[in-house]
């Protein structure tokens, strides 16, 4: 039989102390209590903590347990905040998203939610590149190339950026990808053509709810399939790493809100989610996220 840890023992306490389900509050984000989350957490092997997320060991062979974070950061960390259900809302949107790629046959790193906060995804070999697709100018595209923000470009331009916090992600072409070997021309046309069907699937799912796809990021991975290797969406897809723009009025639901001190960024996910049919439609304003299986 498995022995529950001293810290296990005392979470469970704790939580029947307080007149609550110990499992529940483990992974009942919207609590604040992170000395208990931290404890139930402990049972796990951590294998990277980031700005946003954590990954745990899964429990088979090349999987991953991908934990969101409460935590904002922008402008490369400078600006940092805890805001409260923003992980919940970002796990069950980027379900969302993630489902709706696969059933179109886009491959994604996502398996099941697992709880409010977590989701089982495959495990994957990180190509170290953030792929940015732009359908309007805004951001560090408008301030690189003087574009006033909403600008509609010509046509989606997809961009690289190298993953790395310390230099600040930045822009790469083509050029450098290939020359430092980060990934092959095959892997770079598989990810132009992964980019593009994001965009296509996104801007179709944003604009049947009057939401204007702005531009967004996402990550790819390697994984291999007994002799084969092919490459597919990675990490999340949620407003975090989206610009998401009400169509009528132009209003921003996406990290923005956070970035640019517009507001409440709890409600602007919310929204979305509403929205999107993720969250119950509801007369009363919500304060906090309320989920739907
Ligand atoms: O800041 P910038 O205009 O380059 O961002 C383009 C898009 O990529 C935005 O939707 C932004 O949220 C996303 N992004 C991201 N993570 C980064 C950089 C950008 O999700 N590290």
């Amino acid at each position: 039989m498995r022995r529950e840890s001293p810290l296990c023992k005392r979470g469970r306490a704790l939580a029947a102390q307080r007149g609550l389900h110990y499992e529940t509050l483990a992974v009942e984000g919207l609590s604040r209590n992170r000395d208990l989350e931290g404890m139930c957490m402990a049972r796990r092997k951590k294998i990277y903590e980031g700005k946003a997320k954590i990954l745990y060991e899964g429990p088979e062979p090349g999987t991953i347990v991908q934990y969101f974070k409460d935590d904002a950061t922008a402008f490369n960390a400078e600006k940092k905040a805890t805001i409260e259900g923003k992980g919940v809302l970002n796990n069950r949107l980027s379900e969302f998203f993630m489902t709706g790629l696969n059933q179109i046959g886009v491959p994604t790193h996502f398996i099941r939610r697992l709880n409010m906060r977590e989701q089982l995804v495959r495990q994957v070999e990180i190509i170290p590149l953030e792929v940015i697709v732009r359908n309007y100018a805004a951001g560090t595209m408008s301030k690189r190339l003087g574009i006033e923000e909403g600008t509609q470009l010509p046509r989606p331009i997809v961009e690289y950026c190298y993953k790395d916090d310390s230099l600040g992600d930045p822009l790469v072409t083509e050029e450098h990808i290939a020359a430092f070997g980060w990934a092959g021309q095959q892997d770079m046309d598989d990810i132009l053509s992964l980019a593009l069907r994001v965009n296509d699937f996104l801007s179709g799912v944003m604009m049947a709810v009057g939401i204007r796809l702005v531009d967004f990021k996402i990550e790819v991975g390697r994984v291999y399939d007994g002799d084969f290797q092919r490459l597919i969406i990675a990490d999340e897809i949620s407003p975090d790493s989206c610009r998401l723009w009400d169509i009528e009025t132009g209003q921003k639901l996406d990290k923005d809100v956070f970035r640019r001190d517009l507001g409440s960024l709890t409600d602007a996910y919310t929204e979305v989610a509403r929205r999107l049919g993720v969250m119950p439609k509801t007369s009363t304003p919500i304060t906090k996220p309320t989920l739907i299986n």
